[in-house]
């Protein structure tokens, strides 16, 4: 049995310990808590990700919109257009990441 070092607290550990006796830190790659931990992580980010697009839609929608309506835009300006494109677009890009969001916080 040799001795090894804990990566994390550098206590002096048996190199068949699976965990640290120290500091509790996991030795074992890949384990069934180390992979949960990561789903975990990866479904936070995507709700971070899902989170920050639906931000930028609310932007693009408000923007778009309120370009339009400031600027007394009508057709068949093509700044008219733009703005209404890029308000719809911002309309339906929202509503596609709340139903993301409601399927992501459903699944586990
Ligand atoms: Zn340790």
């Amino acid at each position: 049995m040799a001795i090894t070092n804990c990566p994390s607290c550098n206590a002096r550990i048996s190199s068949r310990a699976k965990q640290c006796p120290e500091c509790g830190f996991n030795l074992e790659v890949g384990t069934e808590e180390d992979l949960d931990r990561k789903r975990r992580h990866q479904r936070f980010m995507k709700i971070q990700s899902v989170n920050n697009q639906s931000m930028f839609a609310m932007l693009l929608f408000v923007i778009g919109f309120g370009y339009g309506y400031w600027e007394d835009l009508q057709p068949p300006q093509v700044e008219y257009y733009v703005a209404m494109g890029s308000a719809a677009i911002g309309f339906v890009w929202y509503l596609v990441n709340r139903v993301r969001m409601v399927l992501l916080k459903k699944s586990k």
